[in-house]
């Protein structure tokens, strides 16, 4: 189904001048740019993006524990202690420098873009994803340094978030409705059946 997603590259993407390679992953896959600028975020913008919701917090603590185990290093913290840690150092990590901020369009937009982002620490992204292709850094090493994991991109993980995520930075006449032609080719012409919900 054609839905919208919500993509931020994020402050060392922009300054290692990556940004129109990360961009071409997404339009050469046919998804369409229905809106995008560059901004430098406020901590008020961080902390709405990521609110200190308990669910959020623990499986952030979640998913680090089970990245210490498989690098053999042993943690007993509290996954949502580890959760509010996270939540600090993004608050650094994303207000560091300037970040782009896109909607993308197109059809499955929501899983199609975490698949193509990859997984959250990118020593485990695989090669050809973008965490995976253009960096290497893990939950042990930003530990170790006191900072967040430069993990290059932030992509929605739900429809629920993607819409909540697009109302906090983006305003409705920033989102521009236009066609792609070439999405005839990509989805056959009867595409526009595949509509929003
Ligand atoms: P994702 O960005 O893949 O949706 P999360 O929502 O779990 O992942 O985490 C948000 C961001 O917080 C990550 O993209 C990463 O930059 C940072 N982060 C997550 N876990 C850790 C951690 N254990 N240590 C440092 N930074 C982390």
């Amino acid at each position: 189904m054609i839905e919208r997603t919500f993509v931020l590259i994020k402050p060392d993407a922009v300054q290692r001048g990556i940004v129109g390679q990360i961009i071409e992953r997404f339009e050469r896959v046919g998804l369409r740019i229905a809106a995008l600028k560059l901004v430098w975020p406020t901590k008020e913008i961080v902390d709405e993006h990521y609110p200190n919701v308990e669910q959020w917090l623990r499986s952030v603590g979640e998913k680090a524990l089970k990245g210490y185990e498989k690098q053999g290093k042993k943690v007993e913290e509290d996954p949502i202690e580890i959760g509010k840690r996270v939540k600090r150092m993004l608050l650094d990590y994303l207000t560091s420098g300037p970040v782009i901020a896109m909607v993308l369009e197109g059809n499955h937009a929501v899983k199609l873009v975490r698949k193509i982002v990859g997984p959250t620490e990118p020593l485990e992204a695989p090669p050809g994803t973008i965490r995976g292709d253009f960096t290497k850094d893990s939950y042990v090493s930003a530990d170790t340094l006191g900072r967040s994991v430069r993990n290059i991109i932030h992509a929605s993980d739900s429809r629920k978030e993607a819409e909540r995520e697009i109302r906090i930075w983006f305003s409705e006449s920033e989102i521009i409705d236009y066609e792609r032609p070439d999405i005839y080719v990509i989805l056959g012409k009867d595409y526009k059946k595949l509509k929003k919900e």
